[in-house]
């Protein structure tokens, strides 16, 4: 068994004629919680998209979990262990909270009763509001759910595109908190964060994406002290 549960070589992603992704290579090992920093418009949704199988490779080759599923569709990736929490939350809004989150089994044959509690555990919001239509949750409680989901299908690898995008820093903590215990259960995460310091305390190691290619890599401690990485990411001069 490899101890890469990700290992991406090469991956070129084109929309018609402009060129996103320009052959970058990126791994996270068993265990890792691994972060993707860059500016509007890097290329980091497109990476996260391409990685689950919800956009096409130009080129290039993506091994999970010691298979290559550079060619596979989205929902059997799914299935290999691999579950995507989106930008932008994506809820069920005419489902509950709870209908929500059994939605995120749909991939084993049924829903784990203890996942669920270890959600509402981790998540003690999402329990107090499991009857509610996940329409009217708020936008730090829709995040919150579409984690959840994302949790409920007991994924190897969970991929989070922005969990924190327009939340409340009260609301901010409560996310990376909850990612912090998912990560201590075992599951491997890649995150794509604006919020560079908060992502690289929790993650073990960082890319840079700019303009479709990895300018830096390394570890968090290695990101946090870097000149360079303070400068453009941190907000230090
Ligand atoms: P943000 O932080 O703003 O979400 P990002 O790093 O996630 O940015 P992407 O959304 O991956 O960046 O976009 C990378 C580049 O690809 C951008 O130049 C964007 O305009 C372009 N792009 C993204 N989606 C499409 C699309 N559907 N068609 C054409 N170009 C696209």
């Amino acid at each position: 068994m490899s101890e890469k549960l990700l290992d991406i070589k090469n991956l070129h992603v084109n929309y018609g004629a402009v060129e996103a992704i320009k052959g970058i290579d990126l791994h996270v090992n068993r265990g890792e919680v691994v972060t993707i920093l860059g500016a509007n418009g890097a290329g980091k949704t497109t990476t996260l998209q391409t990685i689950s199988g919800l956009l096409k490779s130009n080129s290039g080759s993506i091994v999970f979990d010691n298979k290559d599923i550079t060619q596979i569709p989205a929902h059997e990736i799914v299935s290999l262990g691999m579950s995507h929490a989106p930008e932008g939350r994506r809820v069920f809004g005419t489902l509950s909270v709870e209908e929500n989150l059994m939605m995120g089994a749909y991939s084993l044959k049924k829903y784990d009763a203890l996942t669920l509690d270890w959600i509402y555990e981790i998540l003690p919001r999402l329990y107090e509001r499991k009857q509610q239509l996940a329409g009217t949750l708020s936008g730090g409680e829709q995040q919150m759910l579409a984690i959840g989901r994302a949790i409920m299908s007991k994924p190897k690898l969970l991929i989070l595109d922005e969990p924190s995008l327009g939340l409340a820093p009260v609301l901010v903590k409560v996310i990376f908190k909850a990612i912090k215990e998912i990560s201590k259960s075992g599951v491997t995460v890649l995150l794509v964060e604006q919020n560079a310091k908060a992502a690289l305390k929790l993650a073990n190691r960082g890319y840079v994406l700019e303009l479709g290619k990895i300018t830096h890599s390394g570890s968090s401690e290695e990101l946090l002290t870097s000149e360079v990485i303070q400068e453009a990411y941190l907000g230090k001069k």
